[in-house]
């Protein structure tokens, strides 16, 4: 009975000897009491050694798992610890250092393409809105390189260019030509129409003066002759894409899509007239950053306007003449005039643009097309 008791008193003496009791040690220079089942392990995780794993990098140097990396490393009077969780001996002079990144693994790559990026020129974001041409000063081109590619994150990083990329560079610019000239550009959209293009192009003629006409191209499939008539007559002929329903605004399209919507616009156009376009007035003055990389160098200029006659919603033609004819005299020359041949009836757009010329021709204007205006605007554009 006494030996049995004897023997529990030995064995709760070694539980405690090897839990319970204090051991003293040095940890980063400090001296410390611990408890002596202490691990390496508990130290660090009870904020006595700072030290952390490294992370996880993409290739491009972001971290892509934070303490993924190298485990942290603890000393015990300079020599590694080789297990973490072992439990700290009794005086041991404890230092420690963070673990090393470690960077995911990498697929290389000695001929890849590097894709054109695109910018506006002085690093602005593209708001249709914020000036009214929208011009490309340089087109984009792939470049090729070594490149390294991370197999977690899908990122490339480029070695060496060997090629050099080059990035589409669009300049966005106020329409108003600042000089000298008194100048005016009349626009119309969304044709054309079988009936009131024709009767436009007539007044436009009698008047001897050049307009612009942005068409659909589904629509200039219906009405070819009438397109035809429109470059007959002199007059500028641009892209307004193919399909004008919401459903088609190129900001609602994929990079792929804006392209189609941009090409096949551009080829209604030529078929119909032997014309080949690059400009464009996006459906309802909808564009954004995806569909101009979609579309690349096909279109080469954005067409806004800085005077909005509101004349689909057929307010009179004395408002809308009124509303083009008091937009000139704040913008003065540059003066970009939006108005429509197609979409229904534009008999006011029409007796408008009857007494909007003469009245302007009379204030000392004269009337160019866009392509013309763009050449008066290409030394601030950097174009030769
Ligand atoms: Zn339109």
């Amino acid at each position: 009975m006494l030996s049995l008791l004897i023997l529990l008193l030995i064995a709760i003496g070694i539980v405690w000897y090897l839990n319970f009791r204090s051991i003293s040690i040095s940890v980063e220079g400090r001296q410390i009491s611990v408890p002596a089942n202490t691990t390496y392990a508990k130290l660090q995780s009870d904020g006595y050694l700072k030290a952390n794993n490294g992370n996880l990098l993409a290739v491009t140097g972001t971290i892509l798992t934070k303490g993924a990396g190298a485990s942290w490393q603890a000393f015990d009077n300079g020599v590694s610890v080789s297990d973490l969780n072992q439990v700290v001996p009794d005086g041991a002079v404890i230092t420690c250092k963070n673990g090393s990144d470690d960077t995911e693994p990498v697929t290389s790559s000695n001929s890849k393409v590097i894709p054109w990026t695109w910018q506006i020129a002085g690093g602005n974001k593209f708001n249709f809105y914020n000036s009214t041409l929208h011009v490309l000063t340089q087109i984009g081109k792939d470049g090729e390189g070594a490149t390294q590619t991370g197999d977690i994150s899908g990122q490339t990083v480029v070695e060496n260019e060997y090629i050099k990329m080059q990035p589409q560079i669009m300049k966005d610019i106020s329409a108003e030509t600042k000089g000298k000239e008194k100048v005016v550009c009349l626009t119309y959209d969304d044709g054309p129409s079988p009936d009131w293009t024709q009767k436009i192009l007539k007044v436009l003629q009698q008047n001897k003066v050049k307009a612009t006409f942005f068409e659909i191209g589904n629509v200039v499939k219906n009405y070819p002759s009438v397109s035809k008539d429109v470059v007959t007559a002199g007059m500028e002929l641009c892209s307004h894409s193919y399909n004008h329903s919401p459903s088609h605004y190129l900001n609602k399209l994929s990079e792929a899509e804006a392209k189609k919507m941009a090409e096949e616009g551009v080829a209604a156009i030529k078929d119909a007239t032997g014309v080949t376009t690059t400009y464009l007035r996006p459906p309802g003055g909808n564009l954004n950053a995806t569909a101009i990389k979609g579309i690349g160098s096909i279109i080469t200029a954005y067409i806004g306007w800085n005077i909005d006659t509101d004349d689909w919603q057929r307010p009179g033609a004395n408002k809308i003449y009124q509303t083009a004819l008091n937009g000139v005299k704040k913008i003065g020359s540059g003066s970009v005039i939006l108005m429509h041949d197609g979409g229904g009836d534009r008999s006011e757009t029409l007796a408008a643009t009857k007494k909007l010329i003469p009245k302007l021709k009379k204030m000392g204007y004269s009337f160019i097309t866009i392509d013309q205006l763009i050449k008066i605007r290409k030394s601030e554009l950097g174009l030769k």
